[in-house]
């Protein structure tokens, strides 16, 4: 057997033809990752302990008034005067929401008592076509919710009534705005069992200026003269439970499981509370049993949420964060370190400290210093272009491309960008649920887990702008071989 040999001009090609793939392709496929991740729902299977539960649940309440403050962080709730008003009468708390932290997905926690990862509900923006089995709203015959924009979200849980209504509500959102808080006071006065005002301008300030701007915190405060309106109309025997389903980064977006955005601040007060000076964190689900129990509704049977004094007693953190397990970070750590043994071998004449990937450190530096770690709160990781990103990682471009005319070999920077890839796609499950499900094998789904999902499309940018960096070189190599044997044979 004769080994295959090639010659130098055809391996060159070769090896420009594998760059400028590289180059080229790593943004379509970041692309279909990231359309994959926000456009598909599926169910993710996590071990979730929560704890064995005896404590007693909520006792029954006459009447229930649920006021949901969308996009509102822990920190701006906690100097407001009405808000702090319910928690002085009750128990404040800090909710974990779980994750991913989007508003219908969210919700869906809070009326069926099953996380994100349970529901298969993920980046689920449009109305659901039928209410959830075990829907708390459903089963409350004279269940009422408001809300004061995107109504897709309340008419997604089975309430009775669900306002803006077509048949007699203005269909202008604007309209509606005007009168959505007349209308709410108005619910809340009256004697539905359940009531439920959804309050959207602070997400809405949110994602136009962030949550570092004047207009979020005007939306702030208008949300709390709102809320001390329906608390003066609501019936005394009410009991109220006010949260938030996710805050806001200071420059405006949510969706990622950092506890800013994930856990908030919530107050609930009446009937079976017991007014307290601390503060407890709970879970979502564990509030959507408590909500279940004063409703005398049935959850799910796998609904995980503890009796009310359970949860208190245990903040259990985290419980309800998927992660990836044991086999699975084993691989990927496997996988970073082939990339990175593999690149640090592929020139072993010169000195270790020529060796080292630099340019793929200084990307992962620019990246860190303008974005911060990779997170699905952070806008520019879903931007198809990727060119806020791709900016970041500018510098180590430039770099690259010194180093490969300096005549560094394309996989000193490239194998270990790509090992880390490959370490982070292993982790947010893409193999199973994106990567094999493209080539007709398996069932698809969201490629989502905290953390790593965000880190995927970070590194096809790093992995983008290194290889258009080597490339470059690659290209212009030759030509400045022969440039330089010209200046030799004229001098
Ligand atoms: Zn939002």
């Amino acid at each position: 057997m004769t080994a295959l040999r090639t010659s130098p001009g055809a391996r060159w090609l070769l090896g420009a033809a594998a760059l400028a793939t590289l180059a080229l392709g790593a943004n379509p496929a970041r692309k279909a990752f990231v359309r994959a991740l926000v456009g598909r729902d599926g169910q993710v299977p996590m071990d979730m302990f929560l704890g064995t539960s005896s404590g007693p649940g909520l006792a029954p309440a006459a009447r229930v008034r649920v006021v949901l403050l969308d996009g509102l962080g822990a920190a701006a709730a906690s100097e407001l005067p009405a808000l702090s008003a319910v928690c002085a009468a009750g128990q404040e708390l800090r909710i974990d929401v779980g994750f991913p932290t989007v508003s219908l997905p969210v919700q869906a926690a809070l009326w069926t008592g099953r996380t994100q990862q349970q529901s298969g509900l993920q980046y689920r923006a449009t109305q659901l076509e039928a209410p959830p089995a075990g829907a708390t709203p459903a089963q409350v015959p004279d269940s009422v919710a408001l809300a004061e924009s995107h109504p897709e979200i309340v008419r997604s849980f089975g309430f009775a009534s669900a306002r803006p209504d077509p048949s007699r509500d203005p269909g202008d959102p604007e309209a509606w705005r005007a009168e959505f808080p007349e209308h709410a006071v108005a619910a809340v006065a009256s004697a539905s069992r359940l009531v439920h005002v959804h309050v959207l301008r602070v997400d809405e300030a949110g994602h136009a200026a962030g949550a570092a701007s004047p207009a979020y915190a005007e939306a702030v405060r208008g949300a709390d003269e709102l809320l001390a309106r329906l608390r003066a109309a609501g019936p005394a025997d009410a009991l109220w439970i006010v949260l938030a389903d996710h805050g806001h980064r200071p420059a405006g977006g949510h969706g990622g499981e950092e506890p800013e955005i994930r856990i908030v601040r919530g107050c609930v007060a009446g009937p079976g509370i017991a007014p307290s000076p601390t503060i407890a964190t709970i879970h979502l689900v564990d509030l959507a049993r408590a909500l279940a129990d004063a409703l005398g509704a049935e959850l799910p049977s796998d609904a995980r949420g503890r009796p009310w004094t359970d949860a208190l007693a245990d903040p259990a953190p985290g419980a309800t964060l998927p992660r990836p397990g044991a086999l699975r970070l084993a691989v990927a750590g496997l996988l970073a370190a082939l990339g990175l043994a593999w690149g640090v071998r592929s020139d072993r004449s010169c000195a270790w400290w020529r060796r080292v990937p630099w340019a793929l450190l200084l990307a992962l530096v620019g990246l860190a210093v303008m974005h911060g770690w990779p997170s699905l709160s952070d806008p520019p990781v879903f931007a198809p272009r990727g060119l806020q990103l791709w900016l970041a990682c500018l510098p180590a471009a430039a770099l690259a491309l010194g180093l490969g005319l300096a005549g560094q070999a394309p996989q000193a920077q490239l194998a270990p960008a790509l090992g880390l890839l490959a370490a982070a796609l292993v982790l947010c499950r893409a193999p199973e649920v994106w990567l094999l499900p493209g080539l007709g094998l398996g069932e698809p789904g969201p490629p989502l887990m905290p953390r790593w999902s965000a880190t995927v499309s970070v590194l096809f940018v790093v992995v983008r702008s290194l290889a258009e960096g080597v490339a470059l070189a690659w290209l212009l190599r030759p030509l400045l071989r022969r440039a330089r044997s010209r200046m030799r044979a004229g001098a």
